[in-house]
């Protein structure tokens, strides 16, 4: 599809990042990460919704403390965070972590970058080093004339720099602003000076819809042409979607494999036989937690919906009060609307467990076949082809201009 950019490889505990593999699905708790039980129970429900490596805040030492029990009970690796004091970084490091996240805006002190990556080096801790648009130095600000991609980049290769002076070379880069320009810009400029795996974002992103929308435009755009290896969603939200919308952009990008339903749905218009947003939304909720690696459509009517999804594995489409199933754009079996969801259920957990070959075999099509079309020719009949009666507005229109 699109090649990816070569970088060098970096794993984070287990997790490769960077020279070819898989991209990554990162987020980061919002629990204190004293409350090693609270924390934990977030974590799990990251990993179960997709989340490959998790941060938490290492802000005190209690949050240390608590990294050195959650660590070893972790189901996936533990990166931790780090802002103004390096020696919470070095704690970190005792308490196991899989890797740490330095923000060069904040630990500016050479002696104090250096004493990290070195203790991270015999560690062979791997580093980010994650320079945020909006707390840069100071004195870059002032160099580059305010907040460019050339400022960012800047503060980067100076981390890199005094890393390299000590012999440490585990590092990725982030250049994270909250504006989807600025940071596109600093990505692509970072991508042609570093051979570095990079981890992608918008910081600041802000609560669903428009942070979904500001951090998809972002991260899609630099993944398209090739550029990322890790990446993470900045919601302000439950991190649980931040992790779910990580594993949909890669899934639909084809950058990994399925996992998850993906739910096509269609519109709805005139012609809807059924409330699509409802039956489509009350799918969604069904299908969350299911690992089901299948393509599943909710058509409100039976006149156009079961040719436009024959591509689905599975798919109900509405008429006459019934919900009509389809399997690869045969028509499977019918059901009343009230069942349409609890039918998709079972006919998705029986075609993941014995393929769409079977699931066709299990039933006589032709009787499904012969329902769906008296349904279809019987609204066909009664709303026309005409569903959105535009050709009644058109006479009303011609009168009203006539007048
Ligand atoms: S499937 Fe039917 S209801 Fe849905 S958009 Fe197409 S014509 Fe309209």
């Amino acid at each position: 599809m699109f090649e990816r950019r070569h970088t060098r490889q970096i794993t984070v505990g287990k997790v490769p990042v960077g020279g070819g593999a898989p991209i990554s699905v990162q987020s980061m708790t919002t629990t204190k990460t004293a409350d090693v039980e609270g924390t934990l129970q977030q974590i799990y429900a990251l990993a179960a919704a997709g989340c490959d490596v998790v941060r938490c805040t290492c802000n005190e030492q209690e949050a240390a403390e608590g990294l050195a029990q959650i660590v070893p009970r972790s189901p996936i690796p533990i990166i931790a965070d780090i802002h103004h004091q390096y020696r919470m970084a070095l704690a970190a490091m005792e308490a196991g972590v899989h890797g740490l996240r330095l923000n060069p805006g904040n630990i500016r002190k050479p002696e104090h970058i250096k004493a990290v990556a070195t203790e991270a080096r015999d560690r062979n801790i791997p580093i980010r080093i994650g320079v945020n648009g909006g707390s840069l130095d100071p004195s870059l600000y002032e160099k580059h004339g305010g907040l460019t991609a050339q400022a960012m980049v800047e503060s980067a290769l100076q981390e890199m720099n005094y890393f390299r002076e000590v012999d440490f070379n585990l590092m990725k880069i982030s250049v994270k602003a909250s504006s989807v320009p600025l940071m596109v810009e600093a990505y692509r400029l970072l991508a042609d000076t570093v051979d570095v795996p990079l981890h992608l974002g918008v910081t600041e992103a802000g609560p669903p819809p428009a942070g979904l929308v500001k951090s998809t435009a972002g991260i899609a755009t630099l993944l398209l042409e090739g550029i990322g290896d890790t990446i993470r969603y900045s919601l302000t939200a439950d991190p649980v979607e931040e992790a779910r919308a990580g594993r949909q952009l890669l899934e639909a990008l084809g950058l990994r494999e399925r996992k998850n339903v993906d739910l096509i749905a269609c519109p709805s218009c005139g012609r809807a036989e059924i409330d699509v947003i409802d039956v489509a939304n009350r799918a969604q909720e069904a299908f969350a937690d299911q690992k089901l690696p299948l393509q599943i459509a909710v058509m409100g009517c039976v006149v156009n919906g079961p040719g436009e999804a024959r591509e689905a594995d599975l798919g109900i489409a509405a008429g006459n009060k019934r919900g009509h199933l389809f399997v690869k754009g045969r028509n499977v079996a019918v059901v009343p609307e009230n069942e349409m969801v609890d039918a998709l259920v079972e006919w998705a957990e029986y075609i993941n467990e014995h393929g769409v070959e079977a699931a066709i075999a299990r039933v006589d099509t032709t009787l499904a076949e012969r329902e769906a079309a008296r349904d279809r020719s019987q609204l066909l009949s009664e709303k026309g082809d005409d569903a959105n009666h535009a050709g009644e507005k058109i006479v009303e229109i011609r009168k009203t201009v006539g007048n």
